[in-house]
């Protein structure tokens, strides 16, 4: 018999061999060790420990699937159970080619140097398998090899490593954070799945914390699999339940501590606490949504964890809260990703009308003594302009002053005489100070933009400058204004679509304080304008999520309750305003000093109110 050919059998031969019979779990309690890099004290790795890991860990080895897809919360222990247990595994006792792959190139370093050596060190079964000290070996930080296979580290941003030699074993971990191509050779994970192709005993096991709904590349893996959630039994009926946020109960004292913590049984509503529901955590299991799916995915959050307490999730909910009450909506983001393992849903953002309508309050006189400086927006129609007069405080905190329609025929003078002088009128506060409007913003869109250009030029001293609206939310909100037009008038190209981000975010804003919204009610005669219709048109867009290449964007869309969506086009035109004038509304306002900083240097005005200007 030639040689090739008893090399060929042998092949066969090896390939038939019965699939090994430990299970993951079992390699792992029976052989692994714990290093003190993982945080861990070090010693044996105990499966019953951690119980949400072992179907999953099982499903990594079990012979008749492909493929895993983990969906999960942070710090849940996935790296140790289901990248390093597998190449631990695979390297004692099925060995092979691997391959794992982890955002960037620089994580796979931490992860080589950090993670694997470290468990390689301290695990008997594995210690001798990777020659570190012989030059001959040929390994390096991102190449190992070991009798009968090898493990490649590599980064979801470096292409050379994911074209090259086949592979058995693929772990991809982290993937909501790979960039969406490797180089210029496409995505990151289609690429390294191609590596794996001509195994018939391949594996990918695909991890990572979720991010945005829609572009989230685990929760899109996810749906494609078996769907399988993280069940346990309520300790008074044994109903098998998944763990969800909504039937955690806690209060909170005075100093802000977390006091007594409950959990309310989905089924029979019986109340008990974390360690009676935790007591029977090992006899919890996956239960699927689809369970005849060839890929096995899974899910669990981090109720179900047994390494830290439910304080820690419902603390870092707390300080989510209250910075989403203030606008910013960063961290409950980021707790909806790492502590309930879900995506984030930002689809179609408005503000809320009635809401708005309900926070007018009285001023009790024209411009409430807060205000440092005031701007105005102009919207122009084919038979009217609409304007409105903003006021700005410290950390911009505004103030609506009036918002007023002015209609009449564009084409004839008297009209922009009219607006001209509601331009030039003076805004008093209640100890008679008078602020002037310090800029404006006119839009030069529509069928005059020439005559805007003439307006605004010939008023260029009192800074009122023509505009012109440009989508898209990844462009600059004021860009350096150019003077290549007829007429050589300045004109602002406003990325409007960022201004309107910006004003979406200050309209949430629910506390008084930087960046909060204040609306007047009418009030002894005068009429500000900001009526239900007025409230219509500032939330008459959302902010929506679309996507191109797969990578998200946001654009603006109308809400389809009305098309007048004047408002909103004007608030933002005076919020530019108040950024073109730079002004850092830092400094409370001095009561005789308060338009000081208003009137345009050049004309050297003064308008101290010798009077009072009491009328
Ligand atoms: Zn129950």
């Amino acid at each position: 018999m030639k040689r090739e050919t008893i090399d060929l059998f042998n092949r066969i031969f090896k390939v038939l061999e019965p699939p090994p019979d430990l299970a993951l779990s079992q390699w792992a309690d029976k052989y692994r060790r714990l290093s003190s890099e993982s945080g861990s004290k070090g010693g044996r790795w105990d499966t019953s420990k951690a119980p949400w890991q072992r179907e999953i860990m099982d499903a990594i080895t079990d012979i008749s699937i492909e493929k895993v897809v983990v969906m999960s919360a942070a710090q849940m222990g996935k790296t140790d159970a289901f990248l390093l247990n597998t190449i631990g595994y695979y390297m004692h006792y099925d060995p092979c080619t691997i391959l794992c792959m982890q955002p960037t190139l620089s994580l796979a370093e931490t992860m080589s140097k950090d993670r694997l050596m470290p468990m390689v060190r301290d695990t008997p079964a594995l210690r001798d398998k990777i020659n570190e000290k012989s030059r001959t070996s040929g390994n390096t930080i991102f190449k190992k090899a070991f009798p009968g296979g090898r493990i490649t580290m590599t980064g979801a941003n470096s292409p050379t490593e994911l074209r090259s030699r086949p592979i058995r074993v693929l772990l991809a971990d982290e993937i909501d954070a790979y960039p969406p191509t490797a180089g210029a050779e496409g995505d990151p994970l289609i690429l390294a799945g191609k590596r794996l192709t001509t195994y018939w005993n391949r594996k990918e096991v695909d991890t990572s914390t979720p991010t945005i709904k829609g572009v989230s590349r685990i929760e899109m893996e996810y749906e494609h699999s078996t769907m399988e959630e993280w069940n346990v039994p309520c300790p008074s009926c044994g109903e098998l339940q998944p763990l969800e946020w909504g039937n955690l109960t806690y209060t909170v004292d005075a100093d802000g501590e977390v006091q007594s913590i409950t959990y309310a049984c989905a089924k029979c509503g019986c109340i008990h606490s974390e360690i009676e529901w935790k007591d029977h955590f090992n006899e919890g299991k996956y239960i699927a949504k689809y369970p005849n799916r060839k890929v096995r995915g899974f899910h669990f959050n981090s109720l179900a964890s047994t390494f830290f307490g439910w304080e820690k999730i419902i603390k870092g909910f707390i300080e989510a809260d209250q910075a989403l009450k203030k606008g910013n909506v960063e961290l409950m983001k980021s707790w909806v990703n790492t502590e309930l393992g879900q995506t984030w849903e930002e689809e179609g953002e408005s503000a809320n009308k009635e809401d708005l309508l309900k926070r007018r309050e009285k001023y009790r006189c024209e411009v409430p003594e807060e205000v440092i400086a005031i701007t105005a927006g102009i919207d122009t129609q084919d038979d009217r302009f609409e304007i409105e007069v903003v006021g700005w405080g410290v950390g911009h905190e505004s103030y609506g002053i009036v918002y007023k329609r002015i209609y009449g025929d564009l084409k004839q003078a008297e009209i922009w005489k009219n607006l001209d002088e509601f331009l030039l009128q003076k805004f008093k506060k209640a100890d008679g100070t008078e602020l002037r409007i310090v800029c404006a913003c006119m839009d030069s869109g529509g069928h005059f933009t020439n005559k805007v250009y003439r307006f605004c030029k010939a008023r260029t001293a009192r800074k009122i400058f023509a505009i012109k609206g440009k989508d898209g939310t990844d462009r600059p909100y004021i860009p350096k204004p150019s003077k290549n037009n007829r007429e050589q008038a300045y004109l602002f190209t406003l990325g409007v679509d960022t201004g309107k981000s910006l004003l979406l975010q200050r309209l949430q804003i629910e506390e008084e304080g930087p960046g909060y919204c204040h609306f007047p009610k009418d009030e002894n005669g005068y009429i500000r304008g900001y009526d239900e219709d007025y409230f219509k048109g500032l939330t008459a867009e959302k902010q929506v999520l679309r996507y191109k290449k797969g990578r998200p964007y946001f654009v603006w869309e109308l809400t389809g309750e009305t098309k007048r969506n004047e408002p909103l086009d004007c608030r933002n035109y005076a919020q530019a305003a108040i950024e073109i004038t730079g002004l850092t509304l830092k400094e409370p306002p001095k009561k005789a000093a308060g338009n000081s900083t208003q009137t345009p240097p050049k004309r050297g005005r003064r308008r101290g109110n010798r009077s009072g200007g009491i009328t």
